[in-house]
């Protein structure tokens, strides 16, 4: 490994199943640049001690993922805006004065990934979110900022999403998970930030016949890309997005601020991530 070769990563635990490694990898190389991208598993007592240690190593930043979002963000020296409104971070720019800068690209990932998916679709209809996590927080972030003026959310514990609703921003009215069949005809858009759909976890059973053919549908999950709700969606007539192209565009940001040059994220970059 040549010393000179700007080093990033993704800081998590576990982190082998993340993809970034494969993802920025395939950017180095499809751009021709000196550099490496690796996975390290760092447990939550160490984060500290690391990010302290990694600049003098030739880190010139990182991802950061599960469980380190919050205390990245308050481990930063900088951070932006919209890390701090999203209350986490999951990208970090070391600084030459020392410490780092931390961001949120979440928001942003969702975003070029709904507008790319689903061009014609418009903020003006009510959006309808299920889940309270982390992401649901980018997510709303997201949405208020695209000028969506009413956000229902949804969580199966229904105390999260009032939480989450009176500290995001004017707009959001939390729901019990019940309410969904009621609030699903008049939805613009519907985004599932919950894990339910992914391999391994039960689907979402949501009364497909009350969704609307004129609603975009967006799932975060990717594993498997075409999820149970994607497929729904389709059998409706609805737009449906799927959650790679978020994982995708949240990357580049750091790629660029990491190794000097805007990243591609066309359908080469989704095949060159899922290839095994
Ligand atoms: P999180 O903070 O742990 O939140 C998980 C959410 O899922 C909570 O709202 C939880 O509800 C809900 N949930 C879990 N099991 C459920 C079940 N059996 N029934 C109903 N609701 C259930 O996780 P997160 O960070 O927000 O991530 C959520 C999902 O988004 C994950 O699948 C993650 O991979 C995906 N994600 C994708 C991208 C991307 O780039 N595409 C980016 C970020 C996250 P309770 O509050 O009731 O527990």
């Amino acid at each position: 490994m040549s010393a000179a070769a700007p080093l990033a990563g993704v800081i998590g635990d576990p982190v082998g199943h993340s993809l970034s490694p494969r993802l920025h990898g395939y950017w180095l190389r499809r751009l021709g640049l000196a550099g490496h991208y690796v996975p390290l598993p760092v447990a939550a007592d160490d984060l500290a001690e690391v990010l302290a240690a990694m600049p003098r190593m030739g880190f010139r930043g990182a991802n950061v993922t599960i469980p380190h979002k919050e205390r990245a963000l308050s481990l930063a020296r900088e951070a932006t805006a919209r890390a701090r409104t999203i209350g986490a971070a999951n990208t970090l720019v070391f600084l030459p004065e020392g410490g780092f800068l931390a961001d949120n690209t979440d928001a942003h990932g969702f975003l070029e990934n709904l507008r790319s998916g689903a061009p014609a679709w418009s903020p003006s209809r009510p959006a309808l979110v299920l889940g309270a996590g982390g992401a649901a927080r980018a997510v709303i972030y997201a949405l208020h900022e695209a000028g969506v003026a009413r956000i229902l959310l949804a969580n199966r514990t229904y105390a999260r999403a009032a939480e989450l609703a009176a500290s995001g921003p004017p707009g959001v009215q939390p729901l019990s998970w019940s309410a969904i069949a009621d609030a699903l005809p008049g939805t613009g858009l519907l985004v599932n930030t919950t894990a339910l759909g992914m391999a391994g976890q039960a689907g979402l059973d949501l009364p497909w016949a009350a969704l609307d053919p004129g609603t975009v549908v967006s799932d975060l999950v990717y594993t498997p890309l075409e999820t149970g709700l994607l497929r729904a969606a389709r059998a409706r007539g609805c737009v449906a997005v799927d959650g790679l192209g978020m994982l995708l565009h949240q990357a580049a940001p750091g790629f660029a601020r990491w190794f000097g040059a805007e990243p591609p994220v066309d359908e080469a970059t989704r095949n060159a991530v899922l290839s095994p």
